[in-house]
C-alpha cells in the first residue's frame, strides 16, 4: 500500500531500523524490489532518479511502480531522488510521488534554504513530505571530497526549511568506491540528536555492513542504493544466455538478481547491532 515518506520513515523510527530506498529504472528493477519487499514483508522506498523525470521516462514508469506498491501488503513510498529543480518536483508530484527529494546542496546555504523552502511549501500543500540535502554528497570520481555537514548549519537548515528528512555528507559518495568509505559516525550522531529528524545516507552501495549498522544506531533511517541495483541487474543481463529470445523470459534472471540484492539490503537494514 502507498504511504508517504514520513509515514514509512516513522516505521523505521519506531523499530530503530532503516528503510532501504532502491533506485528503479524500468519495470524489471521495480519488480525485483517489489518481490523482495513482499517475500520479507518489509516496507521499502521505490525511488526514481530525477533524470528520468527530466527526459520524461518516469511518466511511463510511475504507473507501474504505483500499481506494484498498491498490490504489496506492506507500506511503501514512491520517491523522487535528487530533484534538481521545481520542474522535476512538479513532474514527480504529477506522477503520484509520495516523497520528494530536492537537492540544492551544491548552492550556498542561503540559496539551498530558499529553494528547499519553496519546494516544501509546494509539496506540503498536497501532503507530500520533502527530503533535503545539506553538505554535498559527491561521486566516487570526485578528486576532492566535499565538506562534511556541519551540525549548527543542519539545525538552522531544518528549522528554516521544514524538511521531513535530511541527507547528510558524512563520508559517503555516489558510485563504486575505490576504497571502502569511513563514515563520521560521531558527527552523524550529533546531527541526528540536534535536528531530531530522520537522517538519510546516500551512496549506500559498497559501504561495509558494520558501518551501515552503526549509522542506523546513530539515527540513519533511510539508506539509498542506486549503483548496486544497476550492477545487479546489468551483470545478470550480461551473463544471461543468448539463446533466450522472448524478452519476458530473458528478463527473469536479471529481475531475480535485483530481488536477491534487495533482500540482502532489507535484511541488513533490519539487523540491529
Ligand atoms: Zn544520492
Amino acid at each position: 500500500m502507498l504511504v508517504n515518506l514520513s509515514q514509512v520513515l516513522s516505521i523505521a523510527e519506531q523499530e530503530s531500523i532503516a528503510i532501504p530506498a532502491f533506485n528503479v529504472y524500468n519495470l524489471e528493477t521495480a519488480l525485483g524490489v517489489a518481490h523482495a519487499a513482499e517475500a520479507l514483508y518489509a516496507p521499502v522506498i521505490f525511488q526514481v532518479y530525477s533524470r528520468l523525470f527530466t527526459n520524461n521516462l518516469a511518466q511511463y514508469l510511475a504507473p507501474s511502480i504505483l500499481k506494484l506498491i498498491e498490490d504489496l501488503p506492506v507500506p511503501c513510498a514512491f520517491h523522487l531522488d535528487h530533484g534538481a529543480s521545481m520542474a522535476e518536483v512538479q513532474k514527480a508530484l504529477r506522477s503520484g510521488a509520495s516523497g520528494i527529494m530536492i537537492d540544492a546542496s551544491k548552492w550556498e546555504l542561503d540559496e539551498n534554504i530558499r529553494l528547499t523552502k519553496e519546494v516544501v511549501t509546494l509539496c506540503s500543500s498536497v501532503g507530500v513530505p520533502v527530503e533535503g540535502e545539506l553538505g554535498h554528497v559527491g561521486t566516487t570520481k570526485d578528486a576532492v571530497q566535499a565538506e562534511y555537514t556541519k551540525v549548527d548549519e543542519a539545525v538552522w537548515y531544518v528549522q528554516e526549511t521544514g524538511v521531513a528528512a535530511l541527507a547528510v555528507m558524512i563520508g559517503t559518495a555516489h558510485g563504486r568506491y575505490l576504497q571502502a568509505p569511513k563514515l563520521d559516525i560521531k558527527r552523524l550522531s550529533e546531527i541526528a540528536n540536534a535536528t531530531r529528524i530522520p537522517i538519510v545516507l546516500h551512496g549506500g552501495s559498497g559501504i561495509p555492513d558494520d558501518q551501515i549498522r552503526q549509522a542506523i544506531t546513530s539515527g540513519v533511517r533511510k539508506v539509498n542504493f542506486g549503483t548496486d541495483v544497476c550492477y545487479s541487474f546489468l551483470n545478470s543481463v550480461r551473463s544471461t544466455s543468448e539463446d533466450i529470445v522472448g524478452v519476458d523470459l530473458f528478463m527473469k534472471e536479471p529481475t531475480a538478481a535485483v530481488e536477491a540484492f534487495a533482500r540482502e539490503k532489507i535484511t541488513l537494514l533490519r539487523t540491529k547491532l
